[in-house]
């Protein structure tokens, strides 16, 4: 249960809406050595006390990270990205069992976080941020595709122009010229537009180039709309109802717009399921 860029708006907004002018009161972490020693978790555990007493000034995500900043500088950091779930206890009753961060506020209610995958619960000053990877990362100064000045038709088209290599290493991971897109997403979007996973991001032609803008686009608003991919469950506990149009759980299927059988190939270090025949 992956938490990508829609998840995490979705998250960050209801967090931002539920949480903010409330004050800590206790914290618990839980199962969190194996944790700490990937990198996931700060090193010293007891910095989490910094957050107890804090108050929650505001939630936002950028990419697949949530930020949530308390005041006296102090932040709580949540990259819950390769799977993840963050619920919210409005009285504190039914807490889940299984959590690593369990956050009290001071009318009772609760946040219980907890990864299942790769991701990040930090606790970070502001001055102290850039030592977050996945903070770093996503708070950059990189592309988000849901803030509308920065993303625009043009600048799109004119960045995919540049570069003269496969156009998974131009939307997706580190290289790529915005941030939370995954490979989830790609395959999708790129269905959507009826592109080809193995074309050059140079390649494609104004018409394609538009296509793609306007998939990445559509993908988004409607996962967001939709409350996340079905696998998700939001703040509080509520399944999202999105279903990839292209992924793998077309695999073994008739693709839904022309019949032909989806096939897959290995791509940047992942697999891609696609169209041979509406992706050109
Ligand atoms: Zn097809």
């Amino acid at each position: 249960m992956s938490i990508e860029l829609p998840e995490a708006k979705i998250l960050a907004d209801q967090m931002n809406k539920e949480l903010c002018g409330k004050r800590t009161t206790a914290y618990e972490l839980k199962n969190y050595e194996s944790l700490q020693k990937i990198g996931f978790i700060n090193k010293n555990a007891d910095v989490f006390q910094q957050l107890v007493g804090r108050k929650v000034e505001s939630v936002q995500s950028r990419g697949n990270v949530i930020r949530v900043k308390l005041d006296q500088s102090m932040n709580l950091i949540l990259g819950p990205e390769y799977g993840g779930r963050i619920l919210y206890c409005a009285d504190g009753k039914n807490v889940p069992v299984r959590f690593n961060l369990r956050l009290e506020f001071s009318d009772r209610s609760i946040l219980a976080i907890t990864l299942t995958g790769m991701g990040a619960i930090q606790v970070f000053k502001d001055s102290e941020l850039e030592q977050s990877y996945v903070y770093k990362r996503d708070f950059s100064d990189k592309t988000s595709p849901i803030d509308v000045r920065q993303f625009t038709r043009d600048r799109f088209s004119k960045q995919l122009a540049e570069k003269n290599v496969n156009i998974k290493q131009v939307l997706v991971g580190k290289d790529a010229i915005v941030v939370g897109l995954s490979n989830s997403a790609f395959q999708d979007f790129l269905f959507r537009a009826g592109i080809h996973p193995k074309r050059k991001a140079s390649d494609l032609s104004k018409e394609e180039a538009n296509a793609l803008y306007d998939a990445i686009k559509e993908l988004i608003t409607d996962r967001i709309k939709l409350g996340g991919k079905n696998e998700f469950s939001d703040l509080y506990g509520k399944q999202g109802c999105y279903t990839a149009t292209m992924g793998p759980n077309m695999k073994g299927k008739a693709c839904s717009a022309c019949g032909s059988p989806v096939e897959k190939l290995s791509l940047g270090g992942g697999q891609v399921f696609f169209c041979p025949k509406c992706q050109k």
